[in-house]
């Protein structure tokens, strides 16, 4: 069945969904995006992805297509007309439409795009096992704070890392992990949590966010420093958070086993804290 998307003010069936070729950001990836994940039909932390966009936006002086109360209806009509109730809610804001020119555009509108996304997010098998990340290294722009939608070193990385057998990439700069392609990045030694200080060489991940409140609540201890691949080798545990994967369980890195390729205790429960909060 096609999707319904919203378009600029629109309600369409996805085939007539349609941005013009004077989009910025089909010229010049000149826009920001948000992905927020859905469970029982119900957005799940909404607020700081909004947050993150306001950020976003001011970061790249471009103005909200509408106003906040009116981003929320869009999320919730594409959650109602498509009968969604598990999947995410892809949305983006472009500077919008004019003749092709680096500059700002004087007086134009930005656009709005959004659309829905099944996906089987608290029950991904993947938590089961664990998945595998390989280091690739991290070929970004320095405003990797910014969720712009110039997306091709992560777009590269990924491929990397899909070719090489392993769900995400962990990329690397000066000899230390940033985070993953498209998610953030952790590991465990014993009980503590080591994971990257926000910076504009990471994205603030509302996922992350949301465990440092789970972790802090449970008295689960957080190191915010950076580490290398050689000390994520040895770790007891590591795992990855975004908006789509929660607390997703990491086995291997680079072909070295984590926690003897078994899904550690540590992981575990943050994910079921996770959940447990998400489907509440
Ligand atoms: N880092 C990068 C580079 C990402 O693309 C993402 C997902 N958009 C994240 C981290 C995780 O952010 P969130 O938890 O908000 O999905």
């Amino acid at each position: 069945m096609a999707r319904i998307a919203y378009v600029n003010g629109e309600y369409l069936p996805e085939t007539e969904a349609k941005v013009s070729i004077f989009d910025r950001g089909f010229l010049f990836a000149d826009g920001v995006y948000e992905v927020t994940p859905v469970i029982n039909g119900k957005l799940v932390d909404y607020d700081p992805h909004m947050e993150r966009l306001d950020r976003s936006l001011s970061e790249l002086k471009m103005a909200w297509p509408c106003s906040k109360e009116e981003l929320t209806k869009v999320h919730t009509e594409i959650i109602a007309r498509n009968s969604l109730t598990e999947g995410i809610i892809y949305m983006q804001v472009t500077r919008g439409v004019a003749d092709r020119m680096f500059n700002f555009p004087k007086d134009i509108k930005s656009s709005l795009v959004a659309f829905p996304q099944v996906m089987k997010l608290v029950d991904n098998p993947n938590a089961k096992t664990g998945v595998k990340v390989v280091t690739t290294p991290d070929i970004r722009w320095l405003r990797r704070d910014i969720k712009s939608i110039m997306l091709l070193a992560p777009v590269l990385g990924k491929q990397d890392a899909y070719e090489k057998g392993a769900a995400e990439g962990w990329m690397v700069e000066d000899g230390y992990i940033t985070e993953g392609t498209s998610s953030n990045a952790y590991i465990v030694i014993g009980n503590k949590i080591i994971t990257r200080p926000l910076s504009n060489r990471i994205r603030a991940g509302c996922t992350r966010r949301a465990l440092f409140r789970l972790a802090k609540d449970h008295a689960v201890e957080i190191e915010e420093r950076l580490f290398t691949p050689e000390e994520a080798y040895k770790a007891d545990e590591a795992f990855l958070t975004s908006a789509s994967q929660f607390v997703m369980p990491i086995t291997e890195i680079d072909g070295h086993r984590i926690g003897g390729g078994q899904v550690g205790p540590v992981v575990r429960k943050l994910r079921e804290l996770f959940l447990e909060e998400a489907t509440r």
